[in-house]
């Protein structure tokens, strides 16, 4: 009963109805900041064609599996992160986390590597995390990505490197730091773990919950730990570069003389993991100190299983992401974004309501002529009218006045100078001459 009454009260009185808030840790771009977005996705599109980067889209979707598979049962994006649910016709789905086994999934699947041995690859979307969202951090980001599939070469993890680089200063970012370590080949990374394992064992009672749990399932993890409690025994583990045999080690003295000689300075951090099981040898991280907590703006590795895992040959490959919020946070406080009012080439007013007809033709006129034109669609008066136009920034206002019109002209303001002068509305040749 109680049911039926407000039901019904909700249908007949609309101002029961309760706004709805989006959903925790999304956010809406509006028209006002949309501008930035369209610089970075414009600036990054046009660096990645000059690596020789294609863009690759995939679904926002995939089969659970292809993470679970990949990034590993004991890390916490598959553990706690992941939006999964079965789908209508029960099978498991997750909005992707990230980026790099859901593009190899569609490299496999469409048979590049049959295609050219070597695919470099970029792409640019949202991804889902369920995370305490906080500045830097939402359930819902953007990520540009790079991906470098089919060379074991040290060539390409720095060309990784020195693109990533080259995406974070053309955007306007100074004050980062790139963070550089090597976890070896997949016998080395055993060795460590065996060692790390002993280490951290010896340790217990000065770990974290959290990291006491990891020690079973993948003590690497622990060093990624950012809980204070785990800090001194994370101090003073082992580190996995003493455990690198010779071909990793090889390869690493690589990537550094190369970076060396290319000028791209970086700190040998040992510690760094990050956070996917399945990086291999380089691994890298940027950082940078305006972001706070979450001061981590992209990073990336090497990761020669992935592919295999996904049931393609085997494959050496690297590439990195970066965090769209977070790089707009860094340029919104430098001061750095660029100016996003937008302007428009013309505003028709209208004085009568009887030469509306007159200002749809000639704004069709315009719109196809390639001028962007708009006209008023609430019917205010000419000054409100006006006051519109400089809202939109016009270049031009093209003005239907009754005693103009009557002359078979219309009136062609300059907002720039207030220059005004009078043109016959049916010579569009002329009027376009006038504002291109
Ligand atoms: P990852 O895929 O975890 O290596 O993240 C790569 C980059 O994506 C990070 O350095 C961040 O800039 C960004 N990122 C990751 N998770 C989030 C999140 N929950 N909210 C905002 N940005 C994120």
């Amino acid at each position: 009963m109680a049911n039926t009454i407000s039901a019904s009260l909700t249908l007949n009185n609309p101002f029961i109805f309760i706004m709805i808030q989006s959903v925790k840790g999304t956010k809406d771009i509006l028209p006002d900041s949309v501008g930035y977005w369209n610089f970075i996705e414009d600036l990054f599109r046009s660096i990645s064609q000059k690596y020789g980067y294609g863009e690759l889209r995939t679904p926002i979707f995939e089969k659970t599996e292809v993470f679970h598979r990949t990034i590993g049962e004991a890390t916490d994006i598959v553990n706690k992160e992941m939006y999964t649910f079965i789908d209508k016709g029960n099978e498991s789905i997750t909005l992707r986390p990230e980026m790099t086994a859901a593009l190899v999934r569609a490299v496999v699947q469409n048979g590049m590597m049959n295609q050219n041995p070597l695919q470099k690859l970029w792409y640019f979307g949202p991804f889902f995390r369920y995370e305490r969202p906080q500045k830097g951090r939402q359930r819902q980001f953007h990520q540009y990505g790079a991906e470098c599939l089919g060379s074991p070469n040290p060539e390409s993890d720095v060309e990784i490197i020195t693109l990533a680089k080259d995406l974070i200063e053309s955007a306007g970012v100074r004050n980062f730091k790139i963070l550089l370590n090597s976890l070896g080949s997949k016998a080395s990374r055993a060795q460590y773990r065996d060692e790390l394992t002993r280490y951290f064992s010896s340790k217990t009672s000065e770990l974290s919950d959290d990291s006491r749990t990891r020690l079973g399932s993948n003590p690497l993890r622990i060093l990624d730990s950012k809980d204070p409690k785990d800090a001194a025994a994370i101090a003073h583990a082992p580190v996995i570069l003493d455990f690198l045999d010779e071909e990793s080690r090889n390869h690493f003295d690589a990537v550094k003389s190369f970076l060396d000689t290319a000028g791209i300075e970086y700190e040998i951090t040992p510690q760094l993991v990050r956070g996917l099981d399945y990086y291999c040898h380089t691994v890298f991280e940027i950082q940078c100190e305006h972001l706070g907590a979450q001061n981590a703006i992209g990073g990336g590795g090497r990761y020669n299983d992935l592919i295999e895992q996904l049931g393609g040959k085997p494959t050496p490959a690297v590439g990195f992401a970066m965090g769209i919020e977070r790089l707009l946070l860094i340029l919104e406080q430098n001061g750095s974004l660029p100016t996003s009012r937008q302007s428009i080439d013309v505003y028709i007013i209208t004085q009568n309501e009887k030469h509306r007809l007159l200002s749809q033709k000639l704004a069709s006129g315009l719109r196809k002529a390639g001028i962007s034109t708009q006209l008023d669609l609430l019917r205010r008066s000419m000054k409100a009218q006006i006051r519109d136009a400089n809202r939109l920034n016009a270049r031009f206002c093209l003005i239907f006045g009754d005693s103009e019109v009557e002359r078979g002209c219309l009136t062609l303001k300059n907002m720039s100078d207030s220059e005004q002068k009078e043109i016959p509305f049916d010579n569009l040749d002329l009027i376009l001459n006038e504002i291109r």
